[in-house]
């Protein structure tokens, strides 16, 4: 069992960010308003995420850590339309096998649970006083498996793609509070009030939520609304590009290009623009299941979605430019 954990942590639990990213959707799909999370030495010595969600009922915790526990058992095709982020049942016990980590989870009002695994085998298992919602601390992560430690090249390199996912959760959920604490500094922190724009400049600064300009636009299949930036604030590759569709944040290299290209044909061929797109279709449009961490996903007519795109930033761009 440690050892089917194992493998799957090196399906999912990839890096410390993959941790981060699998804990906060576990905060998301547990309708908190409020997620923090702290790093220490990049997440390897030390992550922690606090949510003020529903948390976990006492006698299921344990379960939460034994494989394809999850409580969230949809159908994949379902998925997009239920809107949680998880399905698979697969992070907590993945994580906890290549780390030591404690979780004290606690429903509104009610005795919550302390748990201590280390590489995946329960040490410690008591109740505990805690106020609703979940603390999840992992560390030492990968301890037990060095080949996947010696796979990471620069704690910068780690930061770097731990803020690229709270930038994107942050911006793709404007209506809940991040934190985010590098090392004991604040690197991010949002409002939570709803207003994607608030959320940009809490992100990327003030200075540039002024120069992004509204982007609307839709037909029989889809609903874009979303955010570009003015000509004038490039960035050099497509980090900047925020793609969600409904509700999630996703890699989609046709849809990347027509924000690019939407973008570019104006003036400034090959610049990148920074962008958050939020795009609403049908769960029938969307395939999810392409790759264990759900980014990669398939659209039908993504080239009709992409056209749709591309036209609606090169009109507001033009009218900026006139
Ligand atoms: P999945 O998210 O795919 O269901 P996970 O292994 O990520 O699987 O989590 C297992 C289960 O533990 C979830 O289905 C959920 O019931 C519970 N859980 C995990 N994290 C939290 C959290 N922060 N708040 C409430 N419940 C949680
Ligand atoms: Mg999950």
């Amino acid at each position: 069992e440690t050892l089917a954990n194992q493998i799957a942590a090196g399906e999912v639990v990839e890096r410390p960010a993959s941790v981060i990213k699998e804990l906060v959707e576990n905060a998301i799909d547990a309708e908190s308003t409020k997620i923090k999370v702290e790093i220490e030495e990049a997440g390897l010595l030390k992550i922690i995420v606090t949510d003020n969600g529903n948390g976990i009922p006492s006698e299921d915790v344990e379960r939460a850590f034994e494989r394809h526990a999850t409580s969230k058992i949809y159908t994949t095709d379902e998925l997009f339309r239920i809107r949680t982020l998880g399905f698979r049942g697969e992070a907590l016990p993945s994580i906890a096998s290549v780390s030591e980590l404690t979780i004290e989870t606690a429903e509104d009002k009610k005795t919550g649970k302390h748990l201590y695994l280390k590489g995946g085998e329960i040490i410690e298992n008591t109740s505990a006083q805690s106020r609703r919602g979940t603390i999840i601390k992992v560390e030492q992560l990968f301890y037990n498996t060095p080949a996947r430690l010696k796979h990471i090249r620069s704690l910068r390199t780690e930061v770097s793609h731990i803020t690229n996912y709270m930038n994107r959760f942050a911006l793709s959920n404007p209506d809940i509070s991040f934190e985010f604490i590098n090392d004991g500094n604040q690197i991010m922190k949002t409002v939570g009030n709803g207003d994607i724009r608030q959320a940009i400049a809490s992100v990327y600064g003030v200075n540039i939520a002024r120069k992004m300009r509204k982007i609307e636009t839709e037909n029989f299949d889809f609903k874009v609304s979303g955010y570009t930036s003015l000509p004038e604030v490039t960035r050099a590759n497509n980090t900047y590009i925020t793609l969600i569709v409904n509700g999630r944040y996703i890699h989609n290299y046709s849809l990347n290009r027509a924000v690019i290209d939407g973008y570019s044909s104006t003036l400034m061929i090959g610049r990148h623009p920074i962008a958050v797109m939020n795009i609403e279709m049908d769960p029938l449009l969307l395939d999810v299941n392409v790759h264990p961490t759900k980014q990669q996903i398939r659209i039908s007519n993504e080239k009709e979605l992409g056209q749709l795109i591309k036209e609606a930033i090169y009109k507001q761009m033009h009218q900026e430019i006139r």
